[in-house]
């Protein structure tokens, strides 16, 4: 079958190979025919190392399609139904799942029971990102790391959610927890940043701020829900229009630099919090004074999948969608082959694509 390879990291371009096999579900395990994958920033950020994945390695995490076999014992899931691939599956028995209630955080996938590989190509086993390896015509995954949806969503449109548009607003409403009349600025309007932007609109915000390096991502990131939309040569003009020079109650970051990171910081109000939702390097340092962090008393939040339980908000953001108050069709800025991909990456780097997703 097709797949898109990470075949050193450090490579600049992943290689399309259509002789890549497929290791049959074992136990618990769930075969999926990949309709819809999305090209989401942190498969770039595999490839350069920012994200440590190793290789060789099918890529691709936000992915969707439809349920062709199951293992032994899985009696939840039958051939023919759809469902988006989770990319952090919650184990839903370890402390993260239960007594903790953030099931976002279950590393028993990750670490304890990683489930092994199941692509191979001529007889070399392959490893898959996140355990997922979407940018295949089908995967394997453990029955934990499928969310079944219903059969009238656009398997498209469902993509989206199993990453960027689940860590976005999932940032805003569930980590942040964006209230009502509360003034916002959003650092980066990629396919993370403008579902931050979407779900700070759901959540009520009065007023937000996109920043964005690209002056064609400002109208789009308006079109979202952005009340004002600049370059970062203007945050500190536009700060101080809509917060008197305050501060903003809640500042995302989602684009994975460390200076930017320090520059949502810089714009929080004091009290206010600052949500890190962008993934850096692990070398990439910020400073912070000893006395600053008392003395602002804000609160500095990473948000790892925007804070999510999948079994019950991929339903949430799809009712949502359902009643037209997420937009995601609009996220879609290109739909491309898996042949494509290298192109968009391209794209992607120039941030001029909300979203781009590949259609098997
Ligand atoms: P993207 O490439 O689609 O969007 C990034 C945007 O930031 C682009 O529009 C680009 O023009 C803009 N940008 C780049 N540098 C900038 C700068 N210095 N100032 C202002 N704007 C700048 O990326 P994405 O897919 O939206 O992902 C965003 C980040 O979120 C990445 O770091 C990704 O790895 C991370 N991510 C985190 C999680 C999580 O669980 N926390 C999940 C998915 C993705
Ligand atoms: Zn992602």
């Amino acid at each position: 079958m097709l797949a898109a390879i990470l075949r050193n990291v450090g490579d600049d371009t992943l290689e399309v190979a259509d002789d890549v096999e497929l290791i049959a579900p074992g136990p618990g395990q769930v075969q999926v025919k990949i309709t819809h994958t999305g090209l989401c920033h942190s498969d770039v950020s595999a490839m350069n190392g920012t994200i440590p994945q190793p290789a060789p390695a099918v890529l691709g995490h936000e992915g969707a399609g439809i349920i062709e076999a199951v293992g032994e014992g899985v009696t939840t899931f039958a051939e023919g139904d759809h469902v988006i691939v989770v990319w952090s599956p919650p184990c839903g028995v370890c402390k993260f799942c239960t007594g903790r209630n953030q099931p976002n955080l279950c590393t028993t996938f990750l670490f304890d029971r990683p489930m092994g590989n199941k692509f191979s190509q001529g007889g070399n086993e392959i490893g898959s990102m996140a355990g997922a390896g979407t940018f295949a015509e089908r995967t394997v995954m453990p029955v934990e790391g499928v969310v079944k949806i219903e059969d009238d969503i656009p398997l498209d449109i469902a993509s989206l959610i199993g990453c960027g548009v689940m860590t976005g607003a999932g940032a805003a409403i569930n980590t942040a927890k964006v209230t009502p009349g509360s003034s916002v600025i959003v650092y980066g309007a990629g396919g993370v940043g403008i579902s931050a932007i979407q779900g700070a609109r759901i959540a009520g915000a009065a007023e937000i701020v996109a920043v964005d390096l690209n002056p064609d991502k400002l109208d789009q990131a308006r079109h979202f829900g952005a009340t004002h939309a600049v370059t970062p040569d203007d945050v500190d003009e536009v700060k101080a229009e809509v917060t008197g020079g305050e501060g903003f109650d809640f500042a995302f970051e989602c684009i994975g630099i460390g200076s930017v990171m320090r520059g949502a910081f810089d714009a929080t109000r004091r009290g206010g919090t600052t949500c890190i939702v962008g993934v850096g390097r692990m070398e990439d340092m910020i400073q912070f004074s000893a006395f600053e962090l008392f003395f602002s008393e804000k609160t500095l939040v990473g948000s790892y999948y925007g804070g999510t339980d999948v079994r019950s908000d991929f339903h949430k953001l799809l009712r949502l969608y359902k009643t037209g108050k997420l937009d995601l069709e609009g996220m879609i800025s290109k739909r491309l082959k898996i042949d494509e991909i290298n192109d968009g990456i391209k794209e992607m780097l120039e941030g001029n694509v909300v979203r781009q997703v590949i259609e098997f």
